[in-house]
């Protein structure tokens, strides 16, 4: 199986001081959707913004290692030519022109999937992944729910018939039940776009309800991979990231090998 994107052992530091990634490898098969779990700061933002380039908006920068796109070395190209290639990143926080209406937003990003087959049949596309926005096209962006905020981000990406969109936790503060929808709604882009997916989520549960297969992130290193079977089944991952009740309690998956460890060695 051809893999589409390859991260190879990359190190990233902001303003040449702070060193986040320590030596993260990852490989994204075409037409997937992988998931990268992990906590607060572990560096899932990060990867994402070194794949689409956006780290150099940050003052960060790949110091090691490298990244290929189609076996094309993209790690040291601006964003708006790797977004050219098809490389998408949806923004956590949910970025948008908020003072132009949910239409103008999507009609502003269109660009190679316009080209292609068109913006009306474009715009009829996303409001088919998404009636909601269909609903409220003509409202100004700033007013929008979150989840309507969150599947205008996401159709916008898709607007630009992405070959891999990287997503940065769509369901941060919102309901379960629209978590539930929006993730659905992934997997069908995913199938119908054959768009590639790279979802970096706090929410394991979620993620790996649509994923195939998953890493888990800690402080700036991959500590654990499998498929989707394999993680859920997992019981340090379920104990310490699909125990939703204990999300500000839980250590860390090292922590608690280390903790396993110690207290096979002490009988
Ligand atoms: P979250 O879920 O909170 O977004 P994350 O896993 O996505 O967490 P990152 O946002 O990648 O983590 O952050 C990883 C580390 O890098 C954190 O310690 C953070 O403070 C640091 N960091 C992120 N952006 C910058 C920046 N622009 N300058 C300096 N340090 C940064």
């Amino acid at each position: 199986m051809q893999m589409l994107l390859n991260v190879n052992n990359i190190e990233v530091k902001y303003q040449n001081a702070i060193l986040v990634l320590k030596g993260v490898s990852f490989s994204l098969t075409e037409g997937k959707i992988v998931t990268i779990i992990g906590a607060n700061g572990a560096g899932k933002t990060t990867t994402l913004k070194a794949i689409s380039g956006l780290l150099h908006t940050e003052d960060g920068e790949v110091t090691h290692g490298s990244i290929e796109f189609n076996g094309k070395k993209i790690d040291r190209m601006k964003p708006e030519e790797i977004s050219q290639m098809g490389i998408l990143q949806a923004l956590e926080g949910r970025k948008v022109f908020e003072h132009l209406t949910v239409e103008e937003n999507l009609r502003v990003v269109a660009n190679r999937g316009t080209k292609r087959i068109g913006i009306k049949k474009n715009l009829d596309k996303i409001y088919n992944y998404f009636p909601r926005l269909k609903d409220v096209k003509n409202l100004e962006s700033g007013y929008l729910s979150g989840g309507e905020m969150q599947m205008l981000v996401i159709g916008s990406c898709v607007m630009a018939s992405p070959r891999i969109l990287l997503l940065d936790e769509p369901s941060l503060g919102l309901s379960p039940i629209l978590v539930k929808e929006i993730f659905a709604i992934v997997k069908k882009i995913n199938q119908e776009e054959k768009a590639t997916i790279l979802l970096v989520e706090q929410n394991a549960n979620a993620a790996l309800s649509i994923a195939e297969y998953g890493f888990v992130m800690e402080n700036g290193r991959i500590v654990l991979d499998g498929t989707m079977e394999k993680l859920k089944n997992n019981e340090d991952v379920k104990e310490f990231y699909l125990g939703l009740s204990r999300i500000n309690e839980r250590r860390s998956y090292r922590e608690v090998k280390h903790y396993k460890r110690r207290k096979r060695w002490l009988g």
